[in-house]
Order: C-alpha cells, then sequence, then structure tokens
C-alpha cells in the first residue's frame, strides 16, 4: 500500500510473516528454474477481428517447479521483477520465442509472428536491444515478425527515459504494443511520441463492457483514439461471441481470448492453425 505510515502498523502480522516467507521460498526456488530446465513457454492465437485469420501468437511464460508445482505468473513474475530474476528469465523468454518461431518454421508453418512481454527492469536496465537482436540474429528470425509488449504504466512511470528505450528497440525492426492499455493514465502526448504500433485494450474493460456502459465507452474511445493515432487496437480476454461481435462493430482489428484459443503448448500450435485454415 501507497498510504505510508500507517499501514506499517498492520505488517508484522502472523499471515504477513507466513506470505513472507512463502516469497522467499517462491525467490530461491526460482534462482534455479532456468538450470532446471522448469520454464517453458505457452502460446496464445491472437486472431484478426473481420476474419479470425491468424494475426499471431502471444508468448506467455509458465514454471512448473519442481518442489512447489505450478506457480502463476501473476504469482512469480511480481517477484521476479522485484529480485531483479526477471532481466536474466525475460533474456531465457526472448531466445526461446525466437528459437520456437524458427522450429515452426522449419516445421512448414511460415513465418508465425511472436508477440514477447517486457517488464520495466529490462527495458531499463539497457541489454534489452542487443539481447533481441542477438536472438532473432541465431535463429535468423524476421524482425518485423517479432512484437514487444510493454504495460502502459511501465511506460509512463518514465515516460522520458521510455521514450530513449522505445527508439532503440524500434530501430531493430520489431512492433511496439503497449499492454493493458487503459489502466495506466496515459499522457497522451508521450503516447503521441512514442514509436508504437499497437494498443491492448486490457482485459478488465472487456470483460465488463457487456454490461457496464462506461466500458463499453472506454472501449470505444480506445478504438477511436488508437485509429486517431495510426495505431492498430487489440482486444484481450476476449470469452464470448456476444463480446466478439461487440468488439468488431466497435472496430477493433484483432481479438484475443479464450474463445479464439486459450494459451496451448508450441506443439499445439500447428493443429490450431490447420483448424482454422480455410
Ligand atoms: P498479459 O500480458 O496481459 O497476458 C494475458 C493474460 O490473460 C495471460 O495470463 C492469459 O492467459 C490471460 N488470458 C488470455 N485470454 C484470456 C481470456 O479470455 N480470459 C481471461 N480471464 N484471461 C485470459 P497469464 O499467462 O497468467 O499471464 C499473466 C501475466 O503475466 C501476463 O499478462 C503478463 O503480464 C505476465 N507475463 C506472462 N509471461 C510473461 C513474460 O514472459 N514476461 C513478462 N515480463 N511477463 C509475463
Ligand atoms: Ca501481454
Ligand atoms: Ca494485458
Ligand atoms: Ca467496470
Amino acid at each position: 500500500s501507497k498510504s505510508g505510515g500507517r499501514s506499517m502498523v498492520h505488517f508484522f502480522t502472523p499471515d504477513m510473516d507466513e506470505r513472507a516467507q512463502k516469497r522467499l521460498q517462491l525467490e530461491s526456488h526460482l534462482r534455479r528454474a532456468i538450470e532446471r530446465d522448469e520454464l517453458s513457454l505457452c502460446f496464445q492465437p491472437r486472431v484478426q477481428a473481420r476474419s479470425a485469420a491468424l494475426v499471431g501468437v502471444e508468448a506467455l511464460l509458465r514454471w512448473r517447479s519442481d518442489e512447489l508445482g505450478p506457480v502463476s505468473p501473476s504469482e512469480f513474475i511480481p517477484i521476479a521483477e522485484e529480485s531483479g530474476q526477471i532481466v536474466d528469465i525475460g533474456a531465457w523468454v526472448i531466445a526461446q520465442a525466437c528459437a520456437q518461431q524458427a522450429a515452426w518454421r522449419d516445421q512448414g508453418l511460415g513465418t508465425v509472428p511472436v508477440s514477447i512481454n517486457v517488464s520495466a527492469l529490462q527495458l531499463r536496465d539497457g541489454m534489452l536491444t542487443g539481447v533481441l537482436r542477438d536472438a532473432m540474429a541465431a535463429h535468423g528470425v524476421l524482425p518485423s515478425s517479432i512484437e514487444i509488449e510493454i504495460t502502459e504504466s511501465t511506460l509512463m512511470d518514465a515516460a522520458e527515459q521510455s521514450l530513449t528505450q522505445l527508439r532503440a528497440l524500434k530501430s531493430l525492426g520489431v512492433q511496439l504494443s503497449i499492454d493493458d492499455f487503459g489502466t495506466g493514465y496515459s499522457s497522451l502526448n508521450y503516447l503521441n511520441r512514442f514509436p508504437i504500433d499497437k494498443l491492448k485494450i486490457d482485459r478488465s474493460f472487456v470483460h465488463d463492457m457487456l454490461d457496464d456502459p462506461t466500458d463499453l465507452a472506454i472501449v470505444r474511445a480506445i478504438v477511436g483514439l488508437g485509429h486517431t493515432l495510426g495505431l492498430r487496437v487489440v482486444a484481450e480476454g476476449v470469452e464470448s461471441v456476444e463480446e466478439a461481435a461487440l468488439l468488431q462493430a466497435a472496430h477493433c482489428d484483432e481479438l484475443q481470448g479464450y474463445l479464439f484459443g486459450r494459451p496451448m503448448p508450441p506443439e499445439d500450435i500447428p493443429d490450431w492453425i490447420r483448424q482454422v485454415a480455410p
């Protein structure tokens, strides 16, 4: 909590002590996850809103710890970010995503564009551009077939600094998208200056839009804003046919969510593509 001193009164409860222990446990196990081969990537399809044709896949990190079993990204990514481990893990994700795209290509699937999530710490540590350039070169990956997703809050936290990092990334020729858009209070001034290609509407708006007119209005406003700035707009978390229809009517460009496909292991992607191909 950001409420300052008062919250400290509640800090040292047995409950918090347990949570702190769990956190330390996760952090120490995570430290060995790469060398023990416990990390993997799942891939979730993203489709064209008009035709439902495949646009690309998003790489989503999975951790199955030998001792702890599967741990969800919402649990371990924040820990990896706070401990700094996300820099090494993120480099592993980038290399693995590029290797997987090359493997699909070698299986005759053609080029499947891949989106990769990148954390604030990776963006700021200065190695990201080099790591990405090397991984693409090592696997013969076309930069235009890689998309980097950065959350809106990450970018706006240090907007001036982010601008420099984004330009360096963009100079590689990759696509850039702002993730969880609508939750991070973007300055429109920066939005216009960032060298970005896409906005990804946060799934909380998509989830509530059928029942809540405010959320529907926000979704439409984001699509309008994105198109005015010359950006493509993606909706994530699309779970129902009704949501897909509403997003299509709102001129959203791309859709992602359980309705079209869950995150799946890479070996399932070829079958998924064959099923949806006309
Ligand atoms: P995200 O980037 O917003 O990814 C989308 C999340 O929504 C994924 O959760 C995905 O499984 C889930 N999702 C997709 N479609 C639907 C749907 O229709 N309904 C619902 N309810 N959920 C849906 P996941 O895989 O648990 O990842 C959670 C978050 O962890 C990601 O959110 C991202 O912020 C982070 N993350 C995952 N992989 C990486 C990574 O390699 N690097 C970094 N830095 N962060 C990652
Ligand atoms: Ca994402
Ligand atoms: Ca998101
Ligand atoms: Ca709401």
